[in-house]
Formats: structure tokens, sequence, C-alpha cells
């Protein structure tokens, strides 16, 4: 069977990784891997990451943190933030998965696993800067931590963190959830717990508002490649991953490839140019199955088309494609269906 590949470069990865703990230093790096590591695949990325030094690992769910947990062999650090059921805080406890904590009734349901398992919960506590997404308001930050202190006292729990996640829509905006965050952190400090762990951007702001930063940065789509839409190019940092199909047929001077919406590629992609053995080519059509790519001179069944990838056969990035139809980078490679063949070289 003729399928897509995306081609993963594990260097390209560490070199990634390595660049933004570089830029972001004295913070440290929490690998964001939600969307099974932003559709890369999770098993080889944790082994590669955990093998780099990466201490901190961030699963989203606590289905995907129990999977980082489960190939990690050292004592790195995973937090699940989304809130969930009480079975999966019970195996997230079991397994020392740190969780984050953006709602009163997760707290209790948080405490009370704690407490009948006669484990510790270590907890990140979350406040809402702004963005309305899972998260304190700070009208009700005093109560919540009273209630998370009270029961660090009881040894069911500690506050090893508190955190939020910017909005990124302005810098002023952000500075100000920044002013937000901080009264909170004082607030959790004079409650008497001491969090070490202060953690409020994603990428964007790791890299680029270094202000802003605390002692954690959660960074995900720059470790694989993908630089924010509207967003320059990064310094050291290429994708990791290389769309790559193949000639089924040769029709009327198109070539006709191996890919199609059915295997997650946006139709609204049809006019953008992809990379060729002979160069750039117009992306003609992408129908069900196949696409249709403006031909060249000698191309056969079996060469193959770069859709998307760093840019060796002239191909565009995740992020270039993703700006052309309105998207993010992320949103064009989680949606790629495991047809397309992950291969890690
Ligand atoms: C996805 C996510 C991140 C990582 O965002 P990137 O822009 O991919 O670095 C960080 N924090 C939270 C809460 C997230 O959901």
């Amino acid at each position: 069977m003729i399928r897509p590949t995306l081609q993963i470069s594990r260097d390209q990865f560490r070199t990634n990784i390595a660049a933004v703990e570089r830029r972001i230093a004295p913070s440290a790096l929490m690998l964001v891997m939600k969307d099974d590591a932003y559709g890369h695949g999770l098993g080889w990325a944790v082994e590669e990451a955990a093998d780099a030094g990466v201490t901190w690992f961030g699963g989203y769910d606590i289905r995907t943190a129990l999977r980082i947990r489960r190939l990690l062999v050292g004592s790195q650090r995973v937090l699940a933030w989304a809130t969930s059921t009480d079975e999966e805080i019970a195996e997230a406890l079991l397994h020392d998965i740190d969780l984050g904590i953006g709602t009163s009734e997760y707290l209790r349901r948080v405490i009370a696993q704690a407490q009948s398992l006669g484990r510790r919960a270590h907890v990140h506590l979350k406040i809402d800067t702004g963005l309305r997404r899972n998260g304190v308001l700070p009208t009700e930050w005093d109560g919540f931590v009273a209630e998370a202190r009270a029961a660090e006292g009881a040894g069911t729990l500690e506050v090893v963190g508190v955190w939020s996640h910017l909005a990124e829509a302005s810098d002023p905006e952000d500075d100000e959830a920044q002013q937000v965050f901080l009264a909170a952190v004082d607030a959790v400090r004079r409650a008497g717990s001491s969090p070490e762990l202060l953690h409020l951007t994603a990428s964007a702001a790791s890299w680029w508002r270094p202000e802003l930063r605390g002692s954690l940065s959660r960074v995900g789509a720059f470790c694989y490649g993908i630089r924010s839409a509207d967003g320059p190019e990064l310094d050291g940092i290429r994708p990791i991953a290389t769309l790559s199909v193949p000639v089924v047929h040769v029709d009327d001077g198109d070539a006709v490839i191996a890919i199609g919406s059915f295997d997650g590629l946006p139709s609204t992609l049809a006019g953008i140019e992809v990379g060729t053995p002979a160069g750039l080519r117009l992306l003609r059509e992408v129908d069900a199955t196949t696409s249709i790519v403006a031909g060249w001179p000698g191309m056969q069944p079996g060469d193959q088309v770069r859709v998307l990838g760093p840019g060796d056969q002239g191909e565009q990035s995740a992020t270039t494609l993703a700006e052309r139809i309105g998207t993010v980078g992320e949103e064009i490679l989680t949606r790629l269906t495991p047809r397309v063949r992950r291969t890690i070289v």
C-alpha cells in the first residue's frame, strides 16, 4: 500500500530542545506533549527528550501523563492539568503525576483521593489571569488557597507550583496578566506555602518575553519546530517533520500524489506550492484520497513530493501553510491521521 510518510528527525528535535533550553535559562523547560506530541508520536519523543536531559514533561490530561510516566525510567516530573475523574486522579497519585488544579471542586476531589490513598498530592494551583479557561478567578483565589493550605497542613497535599496560561493576544495584556499572577503567588506565600515552581509562559512568551518567564516554561510548539502563526522565524529552530508523499501516477502532465483530505490534509490547501524533485510546484487540488500537483519533466510514480517540512526541497513549513488558511501549524500536524506513517530517523 502506498502511504504518505511523516519523517521525523530525532537530531532536529534535540537541536530544538537545546535551543529552547539555552534561550530560556535559567528557567527550566517543561516539554509539552499533548495531542500525541503535536502529531509526531509520543513514544520516541519522550525517550529522546529524557535522553537529552529534559526533567519536566507536560501531558495535558492524566491519560497522556501516565503514558509518559510509563516511558520514563528516571525520576523526571510529569504534570497533567486537565480536570479529570476520581479514578484517574487516583492513578495519577499512584504514579507520581503532578496535578494542575484550576477549580475548587477539582481541588476537593484531589484532596479526597489523596486522603483515601494515604498519598501526598503534588499540586500546581492555577490562577485565571484573563484567559477564562480553567483557572480560579482572582476574587476566589484566597479561599481556594486557604483550602489547599489546610490540606497541606494535614499532609495530604503539597503546593509545589503556581501557574497560569497567557492569552498572548498583546504584550500589554500579558503584562497585566503577569501582575495578576504575581499577586496570586504572593497570596500563596502569605498563606504559608512555598511553591518553587512558577510557570506562566508557553512557546512564544517563553522565547520572546524573558521578563514573563518563571522558574519553569511550558514549551510545546517550538521544540517540534513549529513557529507561531504570523510570528518570526526562530534562531536555531527548524521543523522536525517532513510530510513526504509518493507520486502514484502521472496524469496529463500532472502528478497524482497519495494523500487527500481523508488523511487530514485540509482541502483548503489547494493553491499552495509544494516541494518536488524539480523545485516548487502548485498543489492544484486536494481530493479525498489523492491530490494533484502540477507536473515536472521526467516525473514518475514513486517520486516524492514534500508537502511540508524544513525546506530542504523548497517545501514550506506547517506554519507557513497554516497562515494561508487562517490556522496554526499545530492544527495541520495534529490532524494528519494514523494512515500517515510516522518514521523516526
Ligand atoms: C499547549 C499548552 C502549552 C504549550 O503551548 P505551545 O504554544 O505549544 O508551547 C503550554 N501550556 C498549556 C496550558 C497548554 O495547554
